[in-house]
């Protein structure tokens, strides 16, 4: 159909992990549950944290990843990577970026796209130099259900999409951050999610918007349409 799924490069590096957990527990949004990220991580790791200033996290999470105990930790990570590339190149990418493009009637016109797998449950969500981050089965250890063993895989493909969408936003609506508020372009931005996944919840902060989206006629209305009425409601609010 088509190789634009090989715009995509996967990769797991610890420095990469290390600064995805730092970018998240330092996240001052409001989005992020620290308690609960946490108590996802090996409990040597949450003691590393909570020893480390914000100047210092990144380097010593990366640090106690790279120690030659946790050697088997970095091997499952790498293979769990590779395993989600298979699928991406294999299975799904071409239906995600198809209907991508569907949805914004817009190309999917990417290079170089860097995709990082992170052993941490919740990723950097602000994909602006062409990379982001996505979910690892070793986020599942600890509170995850795992009672389907294609439960990570599908939520790291979940995520994946949900990133590639953002990317959709910022490089065709990219300059809504000059019309909105920083938190309405991040309820906007979120928000869409619900065309490309409906069956995510999404944050609280986007519900009037997702109860907005539930209202319309989508058969009578473009994306481009929509995201004109929501700029318009995020401004009247
Ligand atoms: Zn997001």
């Amino acid at each position: 159909m088509n190789n634009k799924v090989g715009a995509i490069t996967f990769s797991y590096s610890t420095s990469m992990d290390a600064k995805n957990i730092a970018i998240i527990l330092e996240d001052s949004s409001g989005l992020v549950n620290n308690e609960w990220v946490l108590s996802t991580f090996d409990p040597d790791l949450v003691s590393v944290i909570k020893n480390s200033s914000n100047e210092t996290m990144e380097k010593n999470i990366k640090n106690w990843m790279d120690l030659p105990k946790n050697v088997n930790n970095v091997l499952a990570m790498i293979g769990q990577t590779s395993e989600i590339e298979d699928l991406w190149h294999k299975c799904v990418g071409n239906q995600v970026i198809s209907f991508l493009e569907y949805l914004y009637q817009k190309p999917f016109d990417f290079n170089n796209i860097s995709a990082y797998a992170t052993s941490a449950p919740m990723c950097d969500d602000n994909p602006k130099e062409n990379e982001f981050f996505f979910i690892s089965k070793n986020s599942y250890r600890q509170t995850w259900n795992t009672t389907g063993i294609n439960l990570w895989r599908k939520h790291s493909l979940s995520v994946i999409a949900h990133e590639l969408n953002h990317f959709m936003f910022y490089k065709y609506y990219g300059d809504l951050e000059k019309t909105l508020s920083a938190s309405q372009f991040l309820t906007l931005k979120e928000s869409l999610i619900f065309f490309s996944d409906p069956a995510s919840t999404g944050y609280a902060i986007e519900r009037p918007l997702r109860d907005f989206y539930l209202s319309l006629d989508r058969n009578r209305h473009s994306l481009d349409e929509i995201i004109k009425l929501a700029v318009a409601k995020l401004l009247n609010q």
